[in-house]
């Protein structure tokens, strides 16, 4: 359903081998759960809860990149699902914002083209009021919980 390939936006993305319909479940993310003490900066990591993060797995839940306009999201924990249909070939993307929650993270430029790009990856807390809203359906459950 899935493969990794060469991304226009950076470096390696997953990307759909043929047509997904919207609600597919496209990926569980895995690997070591660690502290933040424990995590590598340098290497793949997502924030899954306050002091609580998954570390590299080696599969494609590594690769999947960010777009301020994602056609995939959290829906169910760690399970990534298709927010609309998604045509063969094309990249499949996910809002970082939905994950990263750190009080002290300067957020990256970003360069996912979008029309409704924000310009930059932010922690969920740092985001507007009306984004944190948008996106919140789309949120780690830790999120959703703490953002009521
Ligand atoms: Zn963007």
């Amino acid at each position: 359903m899935i493969y990794i390939g060469e991304s226009s936006q950076h470096g390696r993305g997953v990307f759909a081998s043929g047509f997904i319909a919207a609600g597919t479940h496209l990926i569980r993310f895995e690997g070591p759960l660690l502290p933040r003490a424990q995590v590598d900066f340098g290497d793949y990591h997502l924030q899954v809860g306050d002091d609580l993060y998954l570390g590299p797995s080696g599969g494609p839940d590594d690769f999947v990149n960010h777009s301020c306009a994602p056609n995939a999201g959290f829906a169910e924990g760690l399970i990534l699902q298709a927010l609309r249909d998604i045509a063969a070939h094309e990249e499949i993307t996910w809002d970082y914002s939905c994950a990263i929650d750190e009080a002290d993270f300067p957020g990256f430029p970003c360069a996912c083209g979008s029309a409704s790009c924000r310009g930059l990856v932010r922690s969920y807390r740092h985001l507007e009021p009306a984004v944190r809203e948008r996106l919140r359906p789309w949120a780690l459950p830790y999120l959703r919980d703490r953002y009521r």
